[in-house]
């Protein structure tokens, strides 16, 4: 895994990079890949955007991914790119033989790309197509259960991306991967598949926590049918939710990017090549809460000030603006970026001066002090 990781710095898919990833950016790489990749034009988004499946490998057990149902959720999709250009290389110093030979991929990059165009979460009709999996009012949403019912998947697994708000309370560290078994029920029982899903979380912790250690989290297990994972749980098909999250001062998802690589190549080892993992070890991964901000302002005269940033597109490109941040944090505040204001008065300054606007670099307060956002 070590080795697998230093080729992942030098070789990843370059072409794609940064946080604003959409479907233009993918289709020349698509149609580059070799033909043992077989691409299909599955069906079209509300905009008629091209919503496309990569299929690979040869195995019975059969994977179905899939990425940014959440437009603006892009780590995931160029971690999959970054899987494709492995599974090329001979010189990936890692044996993808077994997993390829055991198991056959079926991947949709790129889910909702007209929300991955506009850098939304939901769709063009503002539905959150993972609020969407019992109605399948949208296109989007039909075409990933017919692609569910036509594959048969013995696995899936739901990629997505997470804000910059995830901590651990207890211990201050940032949430930079979570991970879920959704439910099958209201009870959250662990059911066979969920028990598969567990398994599978359990032993990508295993893998992953000593480059991570104590950056790795579950989300909150409560059953919610609308959403994809719980509805293929229910169904008893294993799923696992993955989330891409913060790096401390990765704003562009390009560390993170490399642990999801990391993560989905040790779920496919294991699915490929079982070794007994004990599925009560999920439940030894910490749930994390709501509790960072981007930049924290600690002991300032009007008391600790959290900003957080929004992410907006513009001009091709995303820009970070700065907000107050009060609505999704708790009261016990971590920040990525920690400036002491210790006796100095700055709410008023930052009202003014930051918030809402995304070029600020540079604050200067009424004491002379200049600090760079
Ligand atoms: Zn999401």
């Amino acid at each position: 895994m070590e080795t697998l990781l230093n080729w992942h710095k030098k070789n990843h898919e370059k072409r794609l990079y940064g946080r604003y990833i959409h479907v233009a950016n993918i289709l020349e790489i698509l149609q580059e890949l070799p033909s043992d990749f077989e691409v299909k034009k599955q069906g079209v988004s509300v905009e008629n955007k091209p919503i496309h499946t990569v299929t690979i490998g040869t195995g019975k057990i059969k994977i179905l991914l899939w990425s940014q149902m959440h437009g603006n959720e892009s780590t995931t999709t160029k971690a999959l790119f970054d899987l494709f250009l492995a599974f090329q290389d001979p010189n990936a110093v890692y044996d993808f033989t077994a997993i390829l030979s055991s198991c056959t991929l079926c991947i949709v990059p790129i889910l909702n790309p007209d929300g991955a165009a506009a850098y939304t979460r939901v769709n063009a009709n503002q539905v959150d197509l993972n609020r969407d999996a019992q109605n399948r009012s949208q296109p989007e949403s039909n075409l990933l259960w017919s692609i569910y019912k036509e594959f048969e998947p013995d696995f899936c697994f739901n990629l997505h991306g997470q804000r910059t708000i995830f901590g651990f309370e207890d211990t201050g560290k940032p949430s930079i991967l979570s991970f879920l078994a959704p439910s099958a029920n209201v009870e959250r029982s662990v059911t066979l598949s969920r028990k598969r899903s567990m398994q599978v979380i359990a032993h990508i912790h295993n893998v992953l926590s000593p480059y991570l250690p104590g950056n790795i989290g579950l989300y909150d297990d409560g059953f919610n049918h609308n959403c994809a994972g719980d509805t293929f749980q229910a169904d008893g098909t294993p799923t696992i939710l993955f989330e891409a999250g913060h790096y401390p001062n990765d704003y562009d998802r390009e560390i993170t990017r490399q642990f999801v690589f990391m993560a989905i190549v040790a779920a496919l080892e294991h699915i490929s090549s079982p070794v007994f993992v004990d599925e009560n070890m999920y439940f030894t991964i910490p749930e994390h809460q709501k509790c960072y901000c981007d930049i924290l302002f600690k002991n300032s005269l009007d008391g600790d000030i959290g900003i957080q940033y929004t992410e907006k597109l513009t001009r091709n490109t995303i820009a970070f603006i700065p907000e107050f941040s009060s609505k999704d944090t708790t009261s016990s505040m971590f920040g990525h970026r920690v400036i002491d204001a210790s006796g100095l008065k700055i709410k008023k300054l930052l009202e003014e001066k930051v918030i809402g606007k995304p070029d600020i670099r540079h604050l200067t307060l009424d004491e002379g002090v200049t600090i760079t956002l």
